[in-house]
């Protein structure tokens, strides 16, 4: 007698799930060509830079306010005059550079993805759980409302972080890298 019960996905199918994420219709986004590609890790993530010379204004993502977050177009130093979010400069302006940014956009991304967003992805994804997405550290960004997936290097710092964007029959995906 044939018995049908349900089979649980083992922890290797599950990543392999996951990550299809990585390899099915996914595609970068068309980065401003006249945009540096050292200020990539803000343009790649729906920033748009504003100014000229070294000085560069854009809306800050942490505290929503239009044009306070400072950029250095040259350096990539930035700190919001509004939030002063950030971490490495002074108390008076924390800031940071361009991969804190990066970090800051992940780690609020992650505080701010709803739970029924992740349900929704991982009934997308088949997945069995959402804890597996939670584990990966996929998170919605609070920029571009696109599921953004974290890379980390060996030591577990975050190297970079992919968009993943839907686009039918193109298998591709990128980030922005630091190294
Ligand atoms: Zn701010």
């Amino acid at each position: 007698m044939s018995i049908l019960r349900e089979r649980t996905l083992t922890v290797k199918e599950l990543e392999r799930k996951l990550a299809l994420i990585n390899t099915t219709r996914d595609i970068l986004m068309p980065v401003d060509d006249d945009m540096a590609e050292h200020l990539r890790p803000f343009t790649f993530h729906g920033l748009v830079l504003a100014g000229r010379g070294k000085d560069g204004t854009t809306d800050c993502p942490f505290c929503g306010r239009d044009g306070k977050l400072g950029v250095n177009l040259e350096t990539t130093q930035w700190r919001c005059y509004a939030c002063n979010v950030g971490r490495e400069g002074s108390k008076e302006f924390a800031g940071g550079n361009a991969l804190t940014f990066v970090r800051l956009l992940w780690e609020y991304s992650l505080a701010a993805t709803s739970a029924e967003s992740y349900e929704q992805l991982r009934s997308d994804r088949g997945l069995a759980s959402v804890k597996t997405l939670k584990a990966w550290g996929i998170a919605r960004s609070i920029t571009t409302g696109e599921w953004l997936v974290p890379q980390f290097t060996i030591d577990g710092r975050l190297h970079q972080l992919c968009r993943r964007v839907r686009i039918a029959r193109v298998n591709r995906t990128s980030g922005s890298s630091f190294t």
